[in-house]
């Protein structure tokens, strides 16, 4: 998919450094009308001169672009407000990253209120959108992290009522955030909260089409509506006219290689990548070249616990995400610890890194288990081998090739911290419902970094409205999810993408079904 996109981008040669140079060309293009933007400079040998189709093969109301949490939150919302509409999904298969993804869920409250179920202290929205913000070292949009800290708790009530979504009885408290909020679905991958939203949508009418690919986006001019898409559809390729708005639910660029190197070379190709193979940035570099504004494309996230060998986010590698709150204890392969298991995902990756040695280990005991998971989820993840278990911790760390009794001391000393509520090596803030590992069975998973998410992309307002590189709302344009940028900073809390992806994707169906066909 990556090679036949960097293919497809040559050949319209719209490049980033075209639409820069191409903003003294604005004004004249938009004069000619009826053209698409031509942003490239004016004489330049590759000016793009992608005519706007004299005749469209179809015309529909309201198009979204991409079928994971965002497109089908937003889907839902614009039919439930009168719109009809189609998703365009590339692949074969529909959900993305978020069909994949591990079913971790932020919200400061639910309607089953486990926090105060489980007496786990204090949240609130503002709890919410301060973590969400420090988190990302204050690179982003307040106004956007709260409107996402706001609408986690209704959204995911709304999935649990009208999608019949349903949450296990656990709550965590994962690296970066303050309280305890992360939710888990029963399943533990984002099927479930798919599931919910395609139910929803689907029952309000919206449709859906596979192996449809958008390959490009019209516009009529520099202060016109967008007006229509190109698209490859079972091979052929179509002019589609859009009547009422377009909404871009594309995902992120974490498998698009150049794009990613391009913007951050220090990503370099080697590493491994959780995402599905979609999760290209093309939809960026065609809203970019019909004048939308793309920001903080540096900033991309290492997944710290992915399967070191492959890369992979399976059900066991969420393990060591969701263990922090209960006691988990990260280890080098010296049997040390080496970093605040409550750190975030960049502290983590980059400590990880810094050990020079692949992979780290998580350790926990038998009684984490269901704060984190399930024992069959255990036992299924032993009999693949990804994670190892013994009686005791010499056993172990025999098994995992570290020190035996630099892995006993080290967590003898945790153990010791806990009681002490005072972490002296790492300063981690301990509390009350940490678990002490004084009895096995014991068990270890390895983990190393592998490219997770992208936190840049195209500039939205808090209408979810793409915005243009003048600052002003692209007409019928609007924007939701992995592919916008400036929500989550300079690192994503994990736990915080899907309700970014539902809070915003139902804001720009709602505000998409208000524009008129
Ligand atoms: C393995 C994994 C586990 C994760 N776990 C969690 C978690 O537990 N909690 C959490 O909050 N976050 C998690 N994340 C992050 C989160 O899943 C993503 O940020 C989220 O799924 C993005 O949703 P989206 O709707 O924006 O995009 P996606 O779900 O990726 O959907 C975008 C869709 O657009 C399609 N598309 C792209 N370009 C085109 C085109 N040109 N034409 C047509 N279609 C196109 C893609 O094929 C894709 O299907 C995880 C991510 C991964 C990869």
């Amino acid at each position: 998919m990556t090679d036949e996109n960097v293919k497809g981008e040559n050949k319209k040669t719209v490049s980033r450094r075209s639409l820069l140079k191409g903003a003294v060309a604005l004004g004249a293009v938009a004069a000619t009308g009826g053209f698409a933007l031509n942003l490239s400079a004016p004489g330049s040998a590759h000016a793009a001169q992608k005519k706007m189709p004299a005749k469209w093969d179809e015309t529909l109301d309201t198009v979204i672009i991409g079928s994971g949490f965002a497109g089908l939150a937003a889907a839902a919302e614009a039919a439930k407000g009168g719109a009809k509409v189609v998703i365009f999904e590339k692949m074969p298969v529909y959900g993305g990253n978020s069909v994949i993804n591990g079913g971790e869920y932020n919200s400061w409250d639910d309607e089953l209120h486990l926090r105060e179920k489980h007496n786990l202290g204090d949240d609130s929205v503002d709890l919410h959108t301060k973590d969400t913000i420090k988190g990302g070292d204050f690179y982003g949009n307040p106004e956007l992290a709260r409107i996402l800290a706001e609408g986690a708790t209704p959204a995911l009530n709304w999935m649990l009522d009208d999608g019949g979504l349903k949450l296990r009885d656990i709550l965590n408290r994962t690296g970066g955030h303050t309280a305890y909020r992360t939710h888990t679905c029963v399943e533990g991958v984002g099927r479930c909260y798919t599931e919910a939203l395609r139910k929803i949508a689907e029952g309000r009418g919206a449709t859906m089409r596979l192996r449809t690919e958008v390959t490009w986006i019209w516009r009529q001019d520099t202060d016109g509506p967008v007006v229509g898409l190109e698209v490859k559809e079972n091979g052929k390729k179509k002019n589609i006219k859009i009547k009422r708005a377009l909404i871009l639910a594309s995902g992120g660029f974490s498998r698009d290689i150049k794009m990613r190197q391009d913007e951050n070379p220090s990503i370099v190709p080697e590493f491994n990548c959780t995402n599905h193979m979609g999760a290209t940035g093309e939809i960026i570099r065609y809203s970019q070249a019909i004048g939308c504004d793309a920001m903080q494309l540096c900033f991309i996230q290492l997944y710290p616990y992915a399967e070191p060998e492959k890369g992979i986010l399976d059900s066991p590698a969420v393990y060591p995400f969701r263990g922090p709150g209960y006691g988990i204890v990260y280890v080098n392969k010296k049997g040390k610890r080496f970093v605040s298991e409550l750190e975030r995902r960049d502290v983590v990756s980059r400590a990880e890194i810094a050990t020079g040695m692949k992979p780290t280990y998580s350790i926990f005991h038998e009684k984490m288990i269901p704060k984190m998971g399930t024992k069959e989820e255990v036992e299924k993840g032993i009999a693949r081998g990804r994670f190892v278990k013994a009686d005791s911790l010499a056993e172990l760390a025999q098994k995992i090739g570290l020190p035996p009794d630099v892995l006993v001391d080290t967590i003898n000393k945790h153990n010791q911290y806990l009681k002490d509520k005072k972490d002296p090596e790492f300063n981690k803030p301990i509390t009350d419902v940490m678990l002490i590992m004084d009895e096995g069975p014991f068990y270890a998973i390895a983990q190393w970094p592998a490219v997770h998410h992208t936190m840049g992309g195209l500039r939205i307002n808090a209408m979810a409205q793409a915005i243009d590189i003048w600052g002003k709302p692209i007409p019928r344009l609007y924007a939701a999810g992995e592919v916008t940028g400036g929500i989550h900073g300079a690192n994503r809390l994990g736990g915080n993408a899907i309700p970014d992806c539902v809070v915003f994707g139902r804001i720009a169906g709602t505000n998409a079904a208000k524009e008129k066909a």
